[in-house]
């Protein structure tokens, strides 16, 4: 082992007149895929002499379709060089895994070989400076460690929730209960008390396989060279705090730097440039008031049962306000959760009988998928129901539009208590232990959004991160500067 590092390190400093690359390993889903992405845009903003090479993982089931978002940034960004991987081979009784995640980090684990192949075969050409990793991608680290290269984590939420998967592994010493059934309140550093349902929901269910291999995966962020966190000092500055503090991990574990460089957001789904393009939804949100406009809008994945949708509408229809709704299909029996939401919904089918018809001339809902981020920065826009994925947050924060928090799967309940009690930047939609939201609580939540002393400090809030987002990410702002230390440090790896 030695031997083969010292004969990659030789051939390193051989090519060190060779131009500088950073190796990027995002986990297969989409999201995960954009996000890298955009953090490989945002290096080559800074630092323009280096090349970024993205390792494409290939799972041996049919995945989210990436060839053509591929196609698109390899045309435009053509620093950014895209590595496919061979296609990983599970064994039989892997495939049975009950959920994604489990099923992402196996063949992840399997793609070590691969991951190793590709970094030696970089390395024939470049100086590979960094290898930075997604937080599912964590069994990566110890091919990068092996061959010398400094590797760094990607987290792509932020850094409260950072805290918690830092935290992980003392939390799961302290007990042999599921924080499904724990019923407390955990004490995560430089973030308000947290119910411990209110986790992650990957790592509720302790003899779950997911819990273990999000486990093994927080026990390898201390063992990085930094973790790079989608997030600005001034939005989450008490976790910051903490987790470079070395409070989240145990005295004896150092904790590495942190770099908050955020926020990275999409810049793929703007306003279209000619008149034509210009999605309908747009062209009806001109016509609109200043402000006046609330939008709900679920993420990638965010789908309701029939009943959920009846009551979303009577409690939208009753609060009087004026709205841009996102629907999808439900979720059904035979159907994935992502082909449910590609094919377009029937709204006559879906929603209450008139519905559309009584709320013509103030309400528009649109199927399927709406432009979020040209939607959020448009002047007509005054409120946001979201499930607070990380990017829609960030993107609510980037364009000064406040919240109402209806979190639905991943960390989305943890960002809530985060954006309710933290941030304040958002009021929260309170569901029955079911899951279920009433129409009386859709209405309640979305008048004191758009109508309410509550609603406007948190406009007020809101706005005001809007501007330190802009100071943040300018020439002599945290986010650069932490950019900045994160060259310092790979340069001296
Ligand atoms: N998005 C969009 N239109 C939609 C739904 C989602 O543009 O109708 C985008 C949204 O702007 C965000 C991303 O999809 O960039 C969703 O990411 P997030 O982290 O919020 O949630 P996830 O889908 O990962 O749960």
């Amino acid at each position: 082992m030695e031997n083969k590092k010292r004969i990659f390190h030789h051939h390193q400093q051989r090519q060190s007149r060779v131009m500088e690359a950073i190796v990027l390993y995002p986990s297969p889903p989409i999201g995960h895929l954009v996000s890298m992405v955009e953090l490989g845009k945002f290096i080559l903003t800074c630092h323009p002499s280096c090349s970024i090479h993205i390792l494409i993982t290939t799972p041996p089931y049919r995945a989210d379709d990436t060839a053509p978002y591929i196609a698109s940034v390899s045309a435009t960004t053509p620093s950014i060089i895209f590595h496919h991987l061979p296609t990983i081979s599970l064994p039989p009784s892997s495939t049975s895994s009950p959920n994604h995640e489990t099923l992402t980090f196996e063949v992840l684990r399997l793609n070590n070989p691969n991951v190793h192949k590709a970094l030696l075969s970089i390395s024939n050409n470049f100086t590979v400076q960094a290898f930075i990793m997604d937080f599912f991608c964590g069994l990566g680290l110890s091919v990068a460690i092996d061959l010398n290269i400094p590797g760094y984590f990607f987290f792509t939420s932020g850094a409260g929730c950072l805290a918690s998967f830092l935290t992980l592994p003392a939390i799961h010493k302290n007990t042999d209960k599921s924080l499904k059934d724990l019923n407390t309140l955990l004490a995560i550093p430089g973030v308000p008390p947290i119910p411990s349902s209110d986790m992650p929901k990957p790592v509720l269910v302790r003899n779950d396989k997911a819990y273990e291999c999000f486990l093994e995966s927080s026990t390898q962020l201390p063992k990085s060279a930094g973790i790079i966190v989608n997030t600005f000092e001034s939005l989450e500055s008490r976790a910051i705090r903490a987790i470079s503090d070395g409070l989240c991990l145990p005295e004896d574990v150092p904790t590495p730097p942190i770099f908050c460089i955020g926020p990275l957001i999409f810049a793929h789904n703007q306003r279209g440039g000619g008149n034509d393009d210009v999605p309908e939804c747009l062209t009806w949100l001109d016509s609109q008031p200043s402000g006046s406009v609330v939008f709900l809008c679920f993420g990638s994945l965010g789908l309701f049962t029939k009943e959920q949708l009846r009551e979303i509408a009577a409690g939208l229809e009753r609060s009087g306000q004026r709205f841009l709704w996102v629907v999808r299909n439900p979720p059904s029996h035979n159907q994935s959760v992502a082909i449910a939401g590609q094919v377009d919904p029937d709204l006559d089918y879906l929603l209450p009988d008139g519905f559309l018809d009584r709320t013509k001339d103030r309400g528009l809902v649109v199927k399927s998928w709406a432009p979020q981020v040209a939607v959020l920065n448009h002047d007509s826009v005054g409120g946001f129901v979201s499930h607070c994925g990380w990017n829609s947050v960030l993107e609510a924060v980037c364009a000064g539009v406040p919240i109402v928090s209806w979190p639905l799967y991943a960390e989305q309940r943890f960002n809530r208590v985060i954006l309710v009690e933290e941030i304040k930047i958002a009021l929260p939609m309170n569901e029955s232990l079911d899951g279920f939201v009433n129409a009386t609580e859709v209405e309640k939540r979305v008048r004191e959004l758009m109508d309410s002393e509550e609603g406007e400090s948190i406009r007020k809030r809101t706005k005001a991160l809007k501007s330190e987002a802009n100071a943040a990410l300018s020439e002599a702002g945290t986010s650069r500067i932490a950019f900045t230390k994160l060259v310092e440090s790979w340069n001296q790896g």
